[in-house]
């Protein structure tokens, strides 16, 4: 019989309970003990509903304080040196002291603690992993006994789990070493006899399969890799009496198809979401005889209810071919990146639901799926019946389908993405209708979030103030903002974002063919959760988002401001995206949104305006291979947001990082005026592109550290400066902050922004200093 199987089950909770008990222990708010008791009750919880949905695989060690690659990091005692420990145990302080670094102040209050590990997102995801750190004197050994923990506790409650963890070679490719001649992958031979151990732990405390995750087996490889991951399981398949179920996921295996299925193991998952083809490229290649497949056929990615009536085709097409007890049903990925349950969000009405399935519904879906490829026709018929319902709603819902959007994005014609002249033109223009002097001074967009701000955003949103409170409210903050920013003696001013909580948030509200929900979290990082939107339908603007606080701006001043918005390709990559048409064509269709808003800012007289790509860099897809395909229809969706405009208006766009040496000529395309990144921090590390790459256009690389809270003094943002005009043409460059102010303080935020307006103006006339 095929199998139902779940790779990981959200581990926050469906009311984000993990979080309050962590974060309530950070506090000192709850003991230890009450973080463990309800860590311990949410695992139990988690384990019974999947087991009481049908599912024949549960998995355990799903479950983490914070994250699943930190836990390995835990397992195999790879602990930086810098943290304290006994060597022996990773006890949970020490595990969060490497999440969080420790906070110690020396007796002149500087900062003497301990740095925490890096983070960095996973894969194409949201989420953001802990980065293990490696060095020659790593010293592997078994120092967590979390999973082997975690799988006895499972069977004490009577769920025989299938325990998770990450595989060897996806782990040490997944870290970084400290020294520059060392490669991660010379740790295999030291870090194997640990995993041996931890198999064979697992084994005898009874668990018949172990699930390794790999997903690194989706990337492009080199040879050596590959042979890396041949050894490792060669290592372990006879280490321990217990099945080896290699987990990839988020993209194909292609030219590592040979390799995943040649490895010694007992099952090999696949992505049939993200790799749809590959099913049929593994039977073509020939499936070993004692290895089973396992169908990663429910997108773990998206919340789409799926189309089960299509996905039992594939299903049958693989029992066909392999007989049905080699094979496993089961989502693309683990759960973890998708909302707990559906159930939990009264105010979607029942239509929409309709449309949506979170994690519970996804199990829903993967029994339903199993049961009916075992023959069960009868008790599986409603859900299927459903998946029909839902894909024809979806195709004839007027809400998600509205044929003026879909005409204007079929009319879409090249002059649409062409400013009228070429930068070295509009230039000129600029800065003579801006008024700008050389090096010109201008900031982010977001000023200080005071308690203010969030408390009367909150009482509007409760309905406890009056509209017009509320704006006459942000108004004020809008003046202050600009005056004080007069005051510091910026070139461009902002207004300050003072209206606006999350970015894509507060234009997915003004736009049709998005959803929101209530209790739609997804864990971002450690406790940390989002709540992405849903790009449910076509895309349109019913009617201007920013124009009247930028109108109000602009009257208060005469500087120029820069009106901000978010850019298509953020919003896209930061919510869920419909699945029923290509995500090229939802980013055009949000790229018209914004184009109608820029050339509405235009009309109002705001003379400069920002479209915000802070997620342009993330959108680019795990295979070189596809990465110029995404280049371009990103860039054509920010061209068609921006080029509505005459060659006066001035157009912004910022990045957060500095890493784009590999996408710079992408960049360079998108045609902005302006484009302002970090770069204090890496102190001007990006400068290194521009050495090769002869970048057109103007640019603000960061000078102003506003991660910390301290102020930079005039000397050190202006030698910044200067290293930048080593490869910068003075014409070109401006002088901003890093990223946005909204979460720094005023007391920090306009002494930095006065020193920095004063460190452009020394470097502007030097001899005016003596
Ligand atoms: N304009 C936004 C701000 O200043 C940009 C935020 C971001 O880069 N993520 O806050
Ligand atoms: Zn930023």
């Amino acid at each position: 019989m095929a199998k139902a199987s779940n790779l990981g089950f959200p581990r926050i909770g469906a009311h984000r309970e993990l979080k309050r008990a962590v974060e309530g222990y950070w506090k000192g708010d709850l003991s230890k003990e009450e973080l463990i008791e309800s860590a311990q009750a949410l695992r139990e919880s988690h384990w019974t509903e999947q087991q009481d949905l049908g599912l024949d695989v549960v998995p355990s060690n799903d479950f983490s304080y914070y994250d699943q690659v930190l836990d390995t990091c835990a397992m195999v005692g790879a602990v930086p040196e810098r943290f304290p420990w006994d060597g022996e145990r990773v006890d949970l302080d020490t595990y969060f002291a490497m999440a969080r670094g420790l906070q110690e102040k020396d007796l002149e209050g500087e900062d003497s603690g301990v740095q925490a590990m890096e983070m960095t997102k996973w894969f194409d995801t949201n989420y953001h992993y802990i980065v293990p750190e490696f060095s020659r004197d790593t010293n592997f050994s078994l120092s967590s006994t979390k999973v082997i923990d975690e799988y006895k506790e499972a069977k004490e409650h009577g769920i025989d789990t299938r325990p998770v963890i990450i595989g060897p070679v996806s782990f040490l490719l997944l870290g970084k070493t400290q020294e520059d001649n060392l490669d991660a992958l010379d740790l295999l031979d030291d870090l194997l006899p640990v995993y041996a151990e931890v198999l064979q732990e697992l084994a005898a405390a009874g668990a018949d399969a172990v699930q390794l995750d790999e997903p690194n087996l989706v990337f492009d490889l080199s040879d050596e890799e590959r042979a890396a991951f041949t050894k490792a399981y060669e290592a372990l398949a006879d280490a321990a009496d217990l099945d080896l179920h290699v987990a990839t996921y988020f993209g194909g295996l292609e030219d590592n198809l040979p390799t995943a299925l040649d490895l010694p193991v007992d099952v090999l998952h696949l992505d049939l979401v993200r790799g749809a083809g590959q099913l049929e490229d593994a039977l073509d290649y020939g499936v070993p005889e004692d290895l089973s497949l396992s169908l990663g056929l429910i997108d773990g990615r998206n919340v789409w209810r799926a189309d089960l009536d299509a996905l039992l085709d594939t299903v049958e097409t693989a029992v066909d071919a392999l007989g049905s007890d080699r094979v496993l049903v089961g989502p693309s990925c683990s759960l973890l990146h998708v909302p707990v349950d559906l159930d939990t969000e009264p105010a979607l009405d029942d239509d929409m639901k309709l449309w949506l399935a979170f994690a519970k519904q996804k199990i829903e879906e993967i029994v339903a799926l199993t049961e009916r490829a075992n023959g069960d026709v009868d008790g599986t018929e409603a859900l299927f019946e459903k998946s029909r319902n839902a894909q024809t709603a979806r195709a004839e819902s007027d809400w998600i389908n509205d044929t003026s959007v879909q005409g204007r994005v079929d009319g879409i014609d090249g002059s649409m993405t062409e400013r009228n002249s070429p930068h070295a033109q509009r230039r000129p223009i600029q800065r003579d209708a801006l008024d700008l002097p050389t090096l010109p001074t201008t900031t982010i967009g977001s000023f200080p979030q005071t308690n203010d701000v969030r408390k009367m955003r909150a009482k509007y949103k409760k309905e406890e103030i009056s509209k017009a409170e509320y704006e006459e409210f942000i108004e004020e903050q809008i003046a202050d903002t600009i005056a004080a920013q007069e005051e510091i003696g910026l070139d461009v001013l902002v207004h300050g974002e003072s209206e606006r909580g999350d970015m894509v948030e507060y234009f997915g509200r003004q736009l049709n063919g998005f959803l929101f929900t209530e209790n739609g979290w997804v864990q971002s990082y450690g406790s940390r959760c989002v709540r992405p939107p849903i790009i449910a339908g076509d895309v349109s603007r019913p009617e201007p988002m920013t124009v009247r606080w930028l109108s109000y701006a602009n009257d208060q001043t005469d500087k120029p401001v820069k009106g901000m918005l978010t850019g298509p390709v953020t919003m896209l990559q930061w919510s869920f995206v419909r699945d029923d048409q290509p995500r090229a064509e939802t980013c055009r269709q949000i790229a018209l949104a914004i184009r109608d808003e820029v050339v509405d800012l235009e009309d109002a007289g705001v003379q400069a305006i920002q479209i915000d790509e802070p997620a342009f860099r993330e959108g680019l897809p795990l295979r070189e291979s596809q990465w110029d395909d995404y280049l371009e229809w990103a860039v054509e969706c920010f061209r068609l947001a921006s080029c509505g405009v005459q060659d006066e208006t001035q157009i912004h766009t910022h990045m957060c990082y500095s890493e784009f040496n590999d996408i710079i000529e992408a960049i360079a395309d998108m045609d902005a005026d302006v484009i302002s990144v970090e770069a204090s921090r890496s102190k001007m590390e990006l400068l290194d592109s521009f050495d090769e790459f002869d970048y057109p256009n103007e640019i603000g690389p960061g000078v102003y550290d506003i991660h910390s809270p301290r102020v930079p003094s005039v000397e050190e943002m202006e030698d910044l400066i200067h290293k930048a005009l080593e490869v910068l043409d003075t014409e070109q460059m401006w002088v901003n902050p890093d990223c946005g102010l909204k979460t720094r303080r005023w007391v920090e935020v306009k002494p930095s922004l006065e020193n920095m307006v004063q460190a452009a103006e020394n470097v502007r006339e030097p001899a005016a200093v003596a």
